[in-house]
């Protein structure tokens, strides 16, 4: 390794730190430097296949780690945590320097980091692998992103085949899961890294096709904010930001192949984003909005008042833009305008991440932060609500207990409330297969149907189609309101038919 390359690496320190201190004012950077200069020596003379000294990459991932606003903690451990894989220090001499909790986080990155991607077949076990880590503490994930990011980054330097099974691997595994966390920046860089290996063919193709759109409606999308800008000044609207965001490519790519490949089609290539303070001047925004431009029907969300299950936040609107904006019938006419507070939208970018912005560190409070939907039940759940067909107090039942996360046979996650029972799962899969359900199997044990379920649980259900219906002493016993709802409804039409059957005329 050159001595220019280690002092171009070093040199990235103090933009680590700076970065770090935006975020955490009080933050131990002692700890950082410390934890820098350990990695560098255990790395040094070791170099990546880009060529760079292994130390860039650890380096790129703090840094990653860093702008997404995490602590000291997890920024030290995304520093060490190829110390143990790659170099002559151990896990314990990293515990014995560092101490437990950020030795736990670099075994975590470690064993996670060990399971690859083989094909299809290999894809539920090793998601649900991954979730199991998450359950125990989220940070590994997020650094093992941190690390994706820059290997996909530097995926160039790899044989082909290794390039598309790591880019197809964080298309399919970290980009859901980064989803799934709320985090729209990361899912958007992951897979827009990882889209020109895995499809390289239809990644040209958009290139070419969107390219010169993008540098056409840009020049529209300038004007048109400067419009907005002073109709908001005008009505008394203070914002703290507005400007045009491009779409991510592979979401794009994704949005073309639903819309039969019409560009024409996407209002959102450029969208307009305005920034405000608090909700009320959200609405506020949108009512001027809607006052220069004409809205499209049809296409206002609310997604402040209804958001979406990964927690989204914002107020979405389409508009035609006035008249003297359309220079040309393709160009300009319609503009998706999307509206929020700074916190829904650091939120949005950094979803479950953003926490540790306001909470600090406490894994706890994270968890059972309760404004966190991140489950497909909740978006049920305000499904319900809206349709007015459940009561806010049943609400509480399933939204305030943490989750757990148990697997059927085939390798498929479930979550399920804390306590939930064999009985809790069987509905979930299917409301037969509840309704049927005679005994269970966890952990290739047999076990009793109301036997409390833990994290990384296997289930099994055995059932007898013959069974007559649920046990109504299930209702104390089940932990979801969907398997009490199963439950309730099978043993009505069970009286109701044993009425039916037993009535003379
Ligand atoms: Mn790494």
């Amino acid at each position: 390794m050159s001595e220019e390359t280690l002092i171009y690496t070093n040199q990235r320190l103090p933009e680590l730190l700076k970065l770090i201190k935006k975020n955490h004012k009080h933050a131990d950077l002692k700890l950082i430097k410390s934890a820098y200069f350990f990695a560098e020596e255990a790395h040094r003379g070791a170099v990546r296949k880009s060529g760079e000294p292994y130390i860039a990459h650890p380096m790129a991932a703090a840094l990653t780690l860093a702008e997404m606003g995490l602590d000291a903690t997890t920024i030290a451990a995304g520093l060490l945590h190829d110390v143990p894989e790659d170099t002559h220090k151990t896990l314990q001499d990293i515990e014995q320097q560092f101490g437990s909790e950020i030795a736990s986080l670099v075994e975590g990155v470690t064993k996670v980091g060990k399971l690859k991607y083989r094909g299809i077949e290999r894809y539920m076990e090793n998601l649900c692998r991954m979730f199991v880590a998450m359950a125990k503490d989220i940070r590994v994930i997020l650094i093992r992103f941190a690390d994706r990011v820059h290997n996909l980054e530097t995926l160039n330097a790899l044989p082909p085949e290794k390039r598309h099974r790591i880019a197809l691997e964080s298309l399919e595994i970290y980009a859901q899961i980064a989803n799934r966390l709320g985090m729209g920046q990361m899912k958007g860089k992951l897979e827009d890294l990882a889209f020109p290996y895995v499809y390289p063919k239809e990644y040209q193709w958009l290139i070419k096709k969107v390219v010169p759109e993008f540098v056409e409606k840009r020049e529209f999308i300038d004007r048109f904010l400067a419009y907005l800008n002073d109709a908001m000044k005008k009505h008394g609207v203070k914002i703290i930001s507005i400007d045009g965001r491009t779409k991510y490519l592979y979401s794009l790519y994704k949005k073309l192949l639903h819309n039969n490949r019409d560009l024409n089609k996407i209002y959102d290539l450029i969208a307009i984003r305005i920034i405000v303070d608090n909700v009320a001047q959200c609405y506020e925004a949108l009512g001027v909005v809607h006052e220069v431009c004409k809205p499209l029907k049809g296409r206002i969300k609310d997604y402040i008042a209804q958001p979406k299950p990964n927690g989204y936040q914002s107020l979405h609107t389409t508009v035609f833009s006035p008249p003297q904006f359309a220079k040309d019938e393709i160009y300009g006419q319609i503009v998706e305008i999307q509206i929020r507070t700074q916190q829904m939208h650091i939120a949005a970018e950094y979803g479950i991440a953003a926490h540790w912005r306001y909470k600090g560190t406490r894994l706890a409070d994270i968890l059972h932060d309760s404004k966190l939907h991140w489950t497909q039940n909740l978006a049920n759940l305000q499904e319900q609500i809206k349709g007015g067909q459940i009561l806010l107090d049943t609400l509480k039942i399933d939204f305030l207990q943490n989750y757990i996360f148990v697997f059927t046979p085939r390798g498929d996650v479930i979550e399920l409330p804390e306590d939930a029972t064999p009985i809790d799962f069987a509905y979930e899969i299917h409301s037969d297969l509840g309704n049927q359900c005679t005994g269970a199997k966890i952990n290739d044990q047999i076990a009793n149907l109301t036997t409390t379920l833990k994290n990384g649980d296997v289930v099994e259900i055995f059932s007898t189609p013959s069974r007559k219906g649920p046990n109504p002493d299930w209702l104390s016993v089940v932990k979801t309101q969907h398997a009490r709802d199963h439950i309730r409804s099978a043993l009505n039409k069970k009286r109701n038919t044993f009425l039916q059957n037993n009535t003379t005329d």
